[in-house]
């Protein structure tokens, strides 16, 4: 979500004008997009604008604001800071650049958030979002033939320890025509890979005449588009609703990559009560079970909470338990962190220990690292498709590099990270790679 606003407002500024600078020193505007999901994202945007606060002192005509999720939920206290100009929620983005324009003729705060975020947005809003959203965010540097486009803004689940429904408000869908026209247009400019998203994006749904159009629906009909070779879809919930229907069109599109990410939170029934995620441990393992049945070698991925207030020795067991039997290809596992506002935050205790939470994480991403490690060796020896996303950013001392040979990246339709030496001209397109060498994480290669 975030990589979209950025690249949705990093095209606005750049037709109103503005260019990328290499570093903050050159810049005039500095912009920090946010995520309030967690506290430690936080606090990392607090200690950057500490330190613009201190490059201000001898540039006090640098702009800096504050974009996304904790613009929204702080607002106004957000704007006392000595460092920022400008506070603008996701809802406000397609303001930006009137917002900049404002700070450099005025010299003046601004604050742009929604004052009633649960409130459903209005038509104007929407609209404004729709045409800010479709016009813009087409490029994305670093990977030039893919890109991520919007299915569904907001969410209406209220899990407990969730901030998203305080800060980007009620799930709106796009509407199917504007998503695929997009999808044609990004296509048109040599994109090949898209991916839809939303927070729930399995439950999007869009009632057009005598039609509901599904996340299904979407995908069939974009798996039509000529140009556009592989789909994806982030993140799913596990929900009955949609579900068959979508992993038959994985099934039976070659386009719709066998890749699906439904975070299970716990694997205890009590915690996933108290979350106000609703399913049970038990039934979240019979949907893993069907999507594997549906389509033979799909990747699963997960994420998890541990030390939920109220999370027992037994309850993580049960969470251990459920993410062996899982088999995911990888997890994105996170200590609980409070979030004001929520309903878990108001009304219970945070009361598993620090160094509990800190043992339990750490037990997880153990039992995760050997099960992606067993699945990252069934690819030794074999030949995988990947898209090449560019230079990879770390360095992996076993593969030669030389100047025109460099360390590329790139990743199947599964998702696995594949690194590999090839030209830079393969960034962006396809390639087969022969995997000589795996880790839990990463598929090392030869061009075949
Ligand atoms: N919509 C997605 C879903 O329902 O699965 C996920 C959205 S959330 C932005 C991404 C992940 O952050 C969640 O799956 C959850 O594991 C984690 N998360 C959300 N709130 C959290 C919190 N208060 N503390 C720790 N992790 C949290
Ligand atoms: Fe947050 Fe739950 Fe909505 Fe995901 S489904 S964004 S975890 S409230």
């Amino acid at each position: 979500m975030n990589k979209l606003d950025t690249a949705l407002v990093t095209s606005a500024l750049k037709e109103a004008g503005f260019t990328l600078t290499a570093s903050v020193k050159e810049a005039e505007v500095v912009l920090i997009n946010t995520c309030s999901v967690r506290e430690h994202a936080e606090q990392r945007v607090f200690s950057h604008l500490g330190h613009l606060k201190h490059i201000k002192k001898s540039r006090p005509d640098m702009v800096v604001g504050v974009i996304g999720c904790m613009a929204q939920r702080l607002g106004d206290k957000l704007l006392e800071h000595e460092a920022v100009n400008i506070v603008c929620g996701p809802t406000q983005i397609p303001q930006i650049a009137d917002l900049l324009k404002h700070a450099f003729e005025k010299n003046e705060k601004r604050l742009a958030v929604t004052e009633k975020i649960l409130q459903k947005t209005t038509d104007i809003q929407n609209q404004t979002l729709e045409r800010f959203e479709s016009a813009y965010g087409i490029e994305d540097k670093q990977i030039p033939s893919q890109a991520y486009v919007r299915a569904m803004r907001g969410c209406n689940n209220f899990c407990a320890y969730c901030i998203v429904p305080y800060v980007r408000g009620p799930e709106v869908c796009r509407p199917p025509e504007a998503i695929i026209e997009q999808i044609k247009k990004l296509a048109s400019k040599g994109v090949k890979q898209v991916t839809l998203l939303g927070q729930t994006v399995n439950s999007y749904k869009y009632k057009k005449g005598q039609k509901t159009w599904s996340l299904a629906d979407l995908l069939n009909a974009s798996s039509d588009i000529e140009g556009i070779e592989w789909l994806r879809f982030v993140t799913s919930y596990p929900s009955e609703e949609f579900f068959d229907e979508i992993l038959q069109v994985m099934a039976d599109s070659p386009k719709v990559c066998n890749y699906l990410h439904m975070p299970a939170q716990s694997g205890s029934d009590k915690i996933l009560h108290a979350m106000n995620r609703h399913y049970s441990a038990a039934w979240y393992l019979e949907l893993l079970a069907r999507a594997r049945a549906f389509v033979p070698g799909i990747a699963i991925a997960g994420d998890f909470i541990v030390g939920f207030p109220g999370e027992t020795e037994d309850d993580f067991q049960a969470t251990m338990d459920l993410l062996i039997k899982a088999r995911y290809k990888n997890a994105f596992i996170f200590k609980y962190s409070p979030r004001p506002g929520t309903t878990a935050d108001k009304r219970l205790e945070d009361t598993v220990p620090a160094e509990v939470k800190k043992k339990r994480i750490t037990e997880l991403l153990a039992a995760q690292e050997k099960i992606s490690d067993e699945l990252a060796r069934d690819f030794l020896d074999k030949e995988v498709k990947i898209l090449v996303e560019g230079l990879s950013k770390k360095s992996h001392r076993n593969i030669a590099d030389s100047p025109d040979n460099p360390q590329l990246v790139g990743r199947t339709a599964t998702d696995y990270i594949v690194v590999f030496n090839g030209p830079m001209s393969l960034a962006g397109r396809f390639a087969k790679v022969k995997i000589i060498k795996t880790s839990p994480l990463t598929l090392f290669g030869e061009l075949s």
